[in-house]
């Protein structure tokens, strides 16, 4: 895909572009304040730029702006056609423009260039592509209805549409609220992680190349408590979608209750159990993605399968082997697309997964990989992928989402007991089960409660498949004809005849 080389990449971030500032009606304007903070890689602490610290005058006027862009019809009524022709060309745009993103990515949140090109900035395209293809082939309903009446059950677009994201993935997640919101005829207002804004603001310019309305996608740089709460507190916002912790999660349901009852659709955190038995059909394979499952990413990831259930007849036989599956995953500078594990994005993720490490020896876990931070001469924030051996449920470091490459391995001796453990938990988000008895990956499947559950390998899936979690890792779905739910209502229209 890239023939760039480190060199090749370092030289393109040296005169790259760096835009900070908000994108309200078509154009890139400072926040209100004046105030900026600063932009810091984590490839090597270095400050990349400047970001508008947007607040609540800034939520203010892109409310305003979306709510009267979306009433003009400009968007929400346009023919369902012409709206489709124009998410396509943004997704083309969007590849065209693909090594600028997967840069701006990396520099700003860590990632490895070779997953941001290959990964990110193609599936985020598609996420836009899938949902513009999808405009022109959905139905709305006739009810059944008496001789003399006619029900039309129809979708509507809702409105206006906050989308607040986190930084692990911010050009995927935006995309995938992104898609469904713009194809149903929303405005929109993004609020990227004020650790990964770069992308976000970039993409706001390359919609409207493409052809999508001044008005229809704004963002809004800044920070959770400022400008996100200011949003998520707002009389005139719509719906709120969000991807983020759970804790916040939490908050916004209170912010739409103390004011408006906007919908609040939410995609929480994870700690979700991998499960491996006795009878699985490879257990080369298990480990290796087993060791994906929790360094890829930087093991940011909110589906990472941090807890890996292992059946205790094959524990001897089968830790070695993801033991020696997670040393090909190797911290490097991301820039490099040899790297396969990048930056985690701030010193303070970073300490904060290293305090994570420090808590899973005090509670008595075996450390038997890494556990410590690495390149520190970079100047940057990197950690060793690491394994906990001997881990038992109740301990932090299994309850806790750590957002960092660091596994926990407990064992079971039946499946019942591999499904209480697995459950319990207060997320529910994704798990993984490993074996070659049908009706056991069957029963277990049903038994797991989780939003994705996927047999013989980790991490399936694709646009056509429901994303999201069951108990504290959130409501609703992204991915899908069913994320459409979340951004149109429904209205029954009688007629009578
Ligand atoms: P976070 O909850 O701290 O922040 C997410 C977003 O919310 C950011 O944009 C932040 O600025 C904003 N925010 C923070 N406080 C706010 C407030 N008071 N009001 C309004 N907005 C506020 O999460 P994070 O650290 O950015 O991301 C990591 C978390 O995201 C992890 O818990 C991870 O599991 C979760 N995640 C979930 C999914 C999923 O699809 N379920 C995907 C990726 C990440
Ligand atoms: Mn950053």
């Amino acid at each position: 895909m890239t023939t760039l080389t480190r060199a090749g990449w370092e030289q393109r971030a040296q005169s790259l572009v760096i835009e900070g500032r908000a994108f309200i009606h078509g154009e890139y304007t400072a926040a209100v304040s004046g105030a900026t903070f600063d932009c810091i890689s984590p490839v090597d602490g270095r400050v990349l730029g400047q970001i508008a610290s947007c607040d609540a005058a800034d939520a203010e006027q892109a409310v305003q702006d979306a709510r009267s862009t979306f009433d003009s019809g400009v968007w929400s009524r346009m023919a369902p056609t012409a709206r489709k022709a124009i998410m396509i060309r943004f997704a083309s745009l969007m590849q065209v423009h693909a090594e600028e993103l997967a840069l701006l990515e990396t520099l700003d949140m860590g990632k490895p260039i070779g997953f941001a090109l290959s990964i990110d900035v193609p599936s985020a395209a598609k996420a836009i592509r899938w949902n513009g293809e999808a405009i022109d082939k959905i139905y709305d309903e006739v009810a059944t209805t008496p001789h003399d009446q006619l029900g039309l059950v129809t979708r509507e677009p809702i409105g206006v549409v906050v989308a607040i994201v986190p930084w692990n993935f911010p050009l995927l997640m935006s995309c995938w609220k992104l898609g469904p919101a713009l194809a149903s005829g929303n405005s929109v207002i993004l609020k990227p992680s004020e650790k990964s804004p770069l992308s976000a603001i970039r993409l706001a310019r390359i919609a409207l190349e493409a052809g999508i309305p001044p008005g229809v996608f704004n963002v809004l740089p800044g920070f959770g408590h400022t400008v996100g709460k200011a949003l998520a507190l707002h009389m005139d916002v719509d719906t709120l979608v969000f991807t983020g912790s759970t804790k916040i999660a939490k908050q916004l349901m209170i912010y739409a209750g103390e004011s408006n009852m906007k919908r609040v659709w939410l995609e929480a955190g994870g700690k979700s159990p991998n499960i491996v038995f006795a009878d699985a059909p490879d257990l080369q394979a298990a480990a290796e993605s087993a060791a994906a499952a929790i360094a890829f990413n930087q093991g940011e990831v909110c589906t990472a399968g941090s807890r890996l259930l292992v059946e205790r007849s094959i524990k001897e036989q089968f830790l070695p082997l993801v033991i020696e599956a997670l040393k090909t995953w190797k911290p490097g500078n991301p820039l490099d697309p040899a790297t396969n594990v990048g930056a985690v994005v701030d010193t303070q993720q970073m300490n904060s997964v290293l305090a994570y490490i420090e808590a899973g020896q005090a509670d008595g876990a075996k450390l038997v990989v890494g556990g410590k931070q690495a390149l520190q001469e970079s100047g940057g924030s990197y950690i060793e992928p690491t394994i906990f051996d001997g881990v038992n449920n109740a301990m932090k470091i299994a309850r806790e989402e750590i957002f960092g490459p660091v596994l926990s391995v407990l064992t079971f001796d039946t499946a019942q007991e591999a499904i209480q453990i697995a459950n319990d938990t207060p997320y529910g988000l994704a798990a993984a089960i490993w074996t070659s008895n049908l009706s056991k990956a069957h029963l277990t499947a049903k038994a797991l409660r989780a939003g994705s559950v996927w047999v013989n390998q980790y991490d399936g899936g694709d646009m056509t498949a429901p994303f999201g979690g069951f108990k504290q890792s959130g409501n609703g779905r992204d991915k899908s004809l069913h994320a459409f739910d979340k951004y149109t209502e429904l209205k029954a229209t009688w007629i009578k005849l």
